[in-house]
């Protein structure tokens, strides 16, 4: 089986009837990059560069972060890197940041707030990732947005950094797309409100799925309420897929689900346009895209989404799709 997959390894990633869309990965170092090559994935679909910023008694400076992003972006010769803002908070902390210990950290000062608020952090991360732009494919997305005003004010801050930079001959790419994560429920229902300002979307559904149905990622207590293919989940991804076609935007997944051998019929038939997996899981994804065809996965999808629980999804696709063991 691996020396199958193991072909496939140079190869486009194409549907049977001919469909390609994007195997990327998720990477946490410049390192992971790696990894990403030997298992021929075709972009980043996700940096999460709060790597950078853990395990340490400091802020990392613009340089240190500058670095990293050019190693990365370089080391991917032009292929698409979508690099995500800091996303601490949560289940992650930063000691020396010294923040208020809160009741519901998931539902508090993390990521896109925290960012907002502490400007300086995130006004030199964003320096350091405009300057690396030149070295490759740069995209840019921000992490937990719940309103239009956090895009809006977020986007801005970047904009404002550009032309600052810009203003002192600093050379930036042109076109850097930007985008956001689908992680909050509130922003997958307006979908189709932020598909006019953003470049793209990539849904996080490891949180998502926590925020829909209100199970801590992290609980065992509560973790059989967390279930990535629970139709509410589906109708989500469905709408997000919908708005941003509509305003031709592309959409990318880099939540676990995205390289789930049950999920992955679904997302191709629902018209996911890129998938970011761990990389270990990207020839696998390869070859089960290979022998599934869209346009049938099309003609299943109003089933699966009138669908009332998440066994039945699971009974429906094992039955009917190519499912890659
Ligand atoms: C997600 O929430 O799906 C995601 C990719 O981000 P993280 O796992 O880093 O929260
Ligand atoms: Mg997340």
């Amino acid at each position: 089986k691996k020396a199958e997959w193991a072909k496939l390894v140079n190869e486009p990633t194409v549907s049977k009837d001919g469909h390609h869309v994007e195997l990327a990965a998720n990477i946490g170092t410049p390192d992971d990059v790696t990894g990403v090559l030997e298992n021929g994935g075709e972009a980043v679909g996700l940096y999460r560069t709060e790597f950078l910023y853990m395990g340490r008694d400091q802020l990392p400076t613009e340089e240190e972060q500058f670095d990293a992003y050019k190693k990365v972006l370089e080391r991917m010769k032009g292929k698409s890197v979508v690099v995500r803002t800091l996303d601490i908070g949560g289940d992650k902390e930063l000691p020396y940041l010294s923040l208020p210990k809160e009741m519901n950290p998931f539902l508090g000062f993390r990521a896109i707030r925290l960012c907002l608020e502490e400007q300086d952090i995130f006004r030199t991360q964003l320096r350091a990732l405009l300057r690396a732009s030149i070295y490759g494919n740069l995209k840019i997305m921000f992490p937990m947005i719940a309103t239009v005003d956090e895009f809006r004010q977020a986007k801005a801050i970047l904009l404002e950094e550009k032309e600052a930079l810009q203003a002192k001959g600093v050379e930036i790419a042109e076109g850097i797309e930007i985008g956001m994560m689908v992680e909050i429920p509130s922003s997958a229902v307006m979908a189709d409100v932020f598909a006019k300002e953003v470049d793209f979307f990539s849904v996080g559904t490891n949180d998502l799925i926590q925020y829909t149905l209100a199970a801590d990622r992290m609980n065992e207590r509560v973790s059989y309420l967390y279930q990535p293919y629970n139709p509410a989940i589906l109708r989500l991804v469905h709408m997000v897929i919908l708005a941003a076609h509509k305003e031709g935007k592309w959409v990318g997944m880099c939540g676990e689900m995205a390289g789930d051998e049950i999920a992955i019929p679904i997302l191709l038939g629902l018209g996911l346009d890129e998938f970011s997996m761990s990389a270990t899981s990207i020839l696998k994804a390869r070859s089960q895209i290979s022998k599934l065809s869209k346009q049938e996965l099309e003609g299943h999808m109003e089933t699966i989404l009138q669908m009332s629980t998440t066994e039945e999804v699971i009974s429906y696709v094992t039955e009917n799709f190519h499912i890659e063991k």
